[in-house]
């Protein structure tokens, strides 16, 4: 059974359940099945600018700009050959005239996502497996509601724009050492999820890195992928 999230805003919950649609009381969503005719599901349908047949879950430890301690945070990776939504600008139209046109392209080289604001169970059932301080809520800095990572000691937000989009941030290394810092554990199990940036879409300048030259200086967080520690799964630990 293929399990579809529905989006269901909270005055509409007694229009889901009399179509119905499952309450998952755990994870606090409203799904189908694939033996529903989603055609009255379709307002709710999730929509996913990103895919991809497997994906890196990223671990690594940063201080935590609060207090200072380290922390461990949580990132999705995605190999290259991954596919994205090309967007011409940040308008969130949610017309599905809009989402008929949309195209996808494959992606060359991996990336981080970031401002992850929507993932499946699918996914979420494999953060479930690792310990994590990953939290769908809303942001204090920027007011959008992601998953978010939080410090294990006294609980404030750690911001993606500081980890993913600045240079020398927990997963945006400027050297070897740094990317080595960044555990990678694969998921052989397909990706999907809806992201507000990704780390293709950041440069970093930088003319004096000796390690990434061959690309003229400028590179992405992705283009230290190699150097990242990739962690070999003995057993998988999450349920399905
Ligand atoms: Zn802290």
């Amino acid at each position: 059974m293929l399990r579809i999230d529905l989006n269901v805003p909270d005055e509409e919950h007694e229009k889901a359940r009399k179509l119905g649609a499952h309450w998952d009381a755990a994870a606090q969503i409203w799904y189908i099945d694939d033996s529903f005719d989603p055609t009255p599901f379709m307002n709710w349908l999730p929509f996913y600018n990103v895919h991809a047949e497997f994906w890196y879950l990223a671990q690594t430890r940063t201080p935590c700009p609060h207090c200072h301690e380290h922390t461990t945070v949580t990132g999705f990776m995605l190999p290259a050959g991954h596919k994205m939504l090309e967007t011409d600008d940040d308008d969130e139209e949610d017309d599905d005239e809009t989402h008929a046109e949309v195209d996808y392209s494959e992606q060359d080289s991996p990336a981080f996502l970031f401002y992850v604001a929507d993932i499946p169970t699918t996914v979420r059932n494999v953060i479930s497996g690792f310990h994590h301080t990953l939290c769908k809520t809303e942001g204090q800095r920027i007011r959008r509601t992601y998953w978010i990572n939080h410090c294990e000691h006294c609980g404030a937000q750690q911001d993606d724009a500081d980890m993913f989009a600045e240079v020398g941030g927990a997963f945006f290394p400027s050297s070897r050492k740094e990317a080595a810092a960044i555990q990678l554990h694969r998921i052989d199990e397909p990706f999907m999820g809806y992201c507000q940036d990704i780390s293709h879409q950041r440069f970093h300048i930088d003319m004096e890195n000796t390690v990434l030259s061959a690309i003229k200086g400028a590179y992405t967080a992705g283009d230290w992928f190699k150097w990242m520690t990739h962690v070999i799964n003995v057993q998988s630990k999450y349920p399905h």
